[in-house]
């Protein structure tokens, strides 16, 4: 399996080490023909972008260095937080339609929009101290998950239940139902063999995707192959991929 890909890696605008040049030109080096940009959305703690109109910016410095890099097709999206169980997003529509592809993720560290939201993100730490309320965890956390599925046009959802543990079998068929594809984040080697197995009998698609947040990771993809390749997912099923023999 070869990679064609990486769509899933951030700058300095958000908590990224490399500018949006140094990160298209470390991924034309890599030997990728295609590179997206989404860094985090605002609603990250510390690690967000500014604000939401940050995306324009990248969007317009990815076309000024597209000229000086031929080789390699950049793209510019966002990994979006879901603030809530509704599965609203920390950036506007008007945003993300000015944008090529949308990416939705849970992260524990978030401003929630209003205060009476924030459970949901707290129980996911309460838990550690407090077991009984795993299955109410993992109830919130696919409820917001799915509803930011049907909500909106998501590509893909990253790193599924990292951290945030989901019902893999209900965000599978959110996925399923709107073509979004399953993330397999090679940089935090997540989800391991066994929820990849489990969300590839649920029938979803999978991407891969370096999350890379140095210009040096941008394109290892490494992990990703060879989760797949064990789990005996053909590369039809994933949306960044090739046959090597092709
Ligand atoms: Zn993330
Ligand atoms: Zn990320």
């Amino acid at each position: 399996m070869k990679f064609f890909g990486d769509y899933h890696m951030h700058t300095t605008y958000s908590d990224g080490r490399g500018t949006v040049e140094e990160m298209v030109v470390a991924a034309a080096q890599s030997g990728l023909a295609e590179m997206g940009i989404a860094d985090h959305g605002p609603a990250n703690i510390g690690t967000g972008v500014k604000n939401e109109k940050v995306f324009i910016q990248i969007k317009e410095e990815l076309r000024a260095l597209q000229s000086n890099n031929p080789g390699i097709r950049t793209y510019i999206g966002v990994e979006s937080n879901i603030l809530n169980t509704k599965g609203d997003l920390d950036v506007s529509r008007e945003i993300i339609e000015q944008l090529d592809y949308l990416l939705v993720g849970l992260h524990p560290y978030i401003r929630p929009r209003r205060i009476n939201e924030a459970g949901w993100i707290i129980n996911n730490q309460a838990v550690w101290l407090f077991p009984p309320l795993k299955s109410k965890v993992i109830n919130n956390n696919t409820k917001a998950l799915t509803e930011a599925i049907y909500k909106y046009d998501v590509r893909a959802i990253t790193h599924p239940g990292l951290k945030m543990p989901i019902d893999i079998p209900e965000v599978a068929k959110a996925c399923l139902k709107c073509d979004t594809a399953w993330e397999i984040n090679a940089g935090h080697r997540f989800p391991d063999y066994h929820e990849v197995i489990e969300a590839a009998r649920c029938g979803v698609d999978f991407i891969v995707n370096s999350d890379a947040h140095f210009p040096k990771t941008v394109g290892r993809l490494d992990y990703g192959g060879s989760v797949l390749e064990k789990a005996g997912i053909p590369s039809e099923r994933v949306k960044n991929a090739i046959d090597c023999e092709e």
